[in-house]
C-alpha cells in the first residue's frame, strides 16, 4: 500500500532540516528527500568555515553546525531518503507526487521544495586518473584543516574558496603554492593581498597537465604543471593537492505543467514571504524561494521553514493554529522537559 505523508520535503540543507522539525512540532507526518549522500545540503561545501552569523550561535564549524541541525532535523524521527533526486513534481488526484530518477513516486498531501541553487558538487579536476587519487592526497574540499599540518600543499584555482585556503592553511601547512590557469586572482582584493605579502607562491596561465602515482598507484608523488604562455612544463612534489575550480550545479528539478508554480530564471520559486508558491499545496523556503527582501543566509531558511510548514499545515486543516506553539508552551515538549529537568536533578545529586 502507498503511504502518503501530510508534507514531503524535497532537499535536506538548513531549510529542510529546520521544516521537518517544524512540521513534527505541528504533529504532521514527513518525509525529506535528499540526492547527496549526507544531509546538511551546501554547508558541506564548506565543512571547516566558521560560522559567525547564526543568531544564538557561537561561532561554529560548517560541520559542527551540521551535526547541530541534523540533530534538531530528526528529533520527530522523519523518513528520511538520501541519494534520491527528485526529477519531478506532479499531481495524481488530491496528491502531489515526488517522482525520483529511479522511477519511485512519493506521495503527498504537501510539498515543501527546499532544493537550495540545485544539486552542487566540486567541478573534478580534468585529468586522465585523477579519480584514483581522490581516497589519499587529492582534494576538492578541506574536510580537516589538521590533514595539512606540516604538509606541502599545492592549490590549483584562483577564486574566492582557493585563495581564502591559501590564506588560512598557511597558518599550519609546511609550504603552499598556488597555480591559476587565468592571468589575474578573481579573489576578493584583500585576501589577494594577504596571501602576497605572505610570500605565497602564485604561478599564474599554469594548469596541471598530468598526475603521476607513487608505486602504489593511490597516491600523487609528482605533478606535471604546464605553463600556456612559456609552453613550459614543471614538476612538483607536494605532499596534497587541494582543487577549487568552482562548483558544478544541477537545476534541472521540474513540475508537470499542471501544477507548475510562477518561477524566477526558470527556477527559483517566486513565493510570499510566507512561503506560498502560486500553486496551493506547494511551499518554498530556503535559497530556492524568491520574494522580496528574502535573506539567503541560514537564518532566512529557518524564518521561510516556519511559514512554509504554517502553510502546509493550515493547507491540510483549514482550522489549525495559524503558527506553533513556542516550545515552552507546546504539549509535544512535555515529556521531553520533564526527561531534561530529571536528568539535569540525577546530575545535581
Ligand atoms: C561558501 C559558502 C559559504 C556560506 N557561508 C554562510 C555563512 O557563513 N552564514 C550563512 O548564514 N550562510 C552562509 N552561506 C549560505 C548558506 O549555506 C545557504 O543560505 C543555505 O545553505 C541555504 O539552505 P537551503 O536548505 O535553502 O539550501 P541548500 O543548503 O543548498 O540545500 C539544498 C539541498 O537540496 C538538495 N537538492 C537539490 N535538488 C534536489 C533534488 N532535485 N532532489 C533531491 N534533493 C535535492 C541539495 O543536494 C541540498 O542538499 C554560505 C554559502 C556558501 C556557498
Amino acid at each position: 500500500m502507498r503511504e502518503v505523508f501530510d508534507v514531503t520535503i524535497i532537499g535536506g540543507g538548513p531549510a529542510g532540516l529546520y521544516s521537518a522539525f517544524y512540521a513534527g512540532l505541528r504533529e504532521m507526518s514527513v518525509k525529506i528527500i535528499e540526492c547527496q549522500p549526507k544531509l546538511g545540503g551546501k554547508v558541506n561545501i564548506y565543512p571547516e568555515k566558521v560560522i559567525w552569523d547564526v543568531g544564538g550561535v557561537p561561532p561554529i564549524t560548517g560541520k559542527d553546525f551540521i551535526d547541530c541541525i541534523v540533530q534538531q532535523g530528526l528529533t520527530f524521527n522523519p523518513t528520511v531518503l538520501l541519494n534520491t533526486k527528485v526529477d519531478k513534481l506532479t499531481k495524481e488526484g488530491d496528491l502531489f507526487v515526488c517522482e525520483t530518477s529511479t522511477g519511485d513516486r512519493h506521495y503527498s498531501k504537501t510539498v515543501i521544495v527546499a532544493v537550495g541553487g540545485g544539486i552542487i558538487n566540486p567541478k573534478k579536476l580534468e585529468v586522465e586518473g585523477a579519480e584514483r587519487f581522490e581516497q589519499t592526497n587529492l582534494h576538492y574540499r578541506v574536510q580537516r584543516i589538521r590533514d595539512f599540518a606540516g604538509q606541502s600543499l599545492l592549490i590549483s584555482g584562483g577564486g574566492d574558496a582557493a585563495i581564502d585556503w591559501a590564506w588560512e592553511l598557511s597558518l599550519v601547512a609546511k609550504e603552499i603554492t598556488v597555480v591559476y590557469r587565468g592571468d589575474e586572482l578573481s579573489a576578493h582584493e584583500a585576501v589577494v593581498k594577504k596571501v602576497q605579502h605572505a610570500n605565497i607562491p602564485i604561478y599564474l596561465h599554469t594548469t596541471i597537465q598530468s598526475l603521476v602515482p607513487d608505486e602504489t598507484g593511490t597516491r600523487i608523488k609528482e605533478v606535471v604543471l604546464y605553463n600556456e604562455k612559456t609552453k613550459q612544463t614543471s614538476v612538483m612534489r607536494p605532499d596534497h593537492v587541494l582543487i577549487h575550480h568552482g562548483y558544478e550545479r544541477d537545476q534541472s528539478f521540474t513540475y508537470d505543467d499542471a501544477i507548475k508554480p510562477e518561477l524566477v530564471r526558470n527556477y527559483f520559486c517566486k513565493t510570499l514571504p510566507t512561503g506560498e508558491s502560486s500553486v496551493p499545496g506547494i511551499y518554498a523556503a530556503g535559497d530556492i524561494a524568491h520574494y522580496d527582501g528574502k535573506v539567503h543566509l541560514i537564518a532566512g531558511a529557518f524564518q521561510d521553514a516556519i511559514h512554509a510548514v504554517n502553510c502546509a499545515k493550515t493547507y491540510i486543516e483549514p482550522k489549525a493554529d495559524k503558527s506553533g506553539y513556542v516550545s515552552s508552551h507546546n504539549a509535544i515538549f512535555e515529556s521531553r522537559n520533564r526527561a531534561l529537568i530529571a536528568e539535569a536533578v540525577k546530575q545535581a545529586k
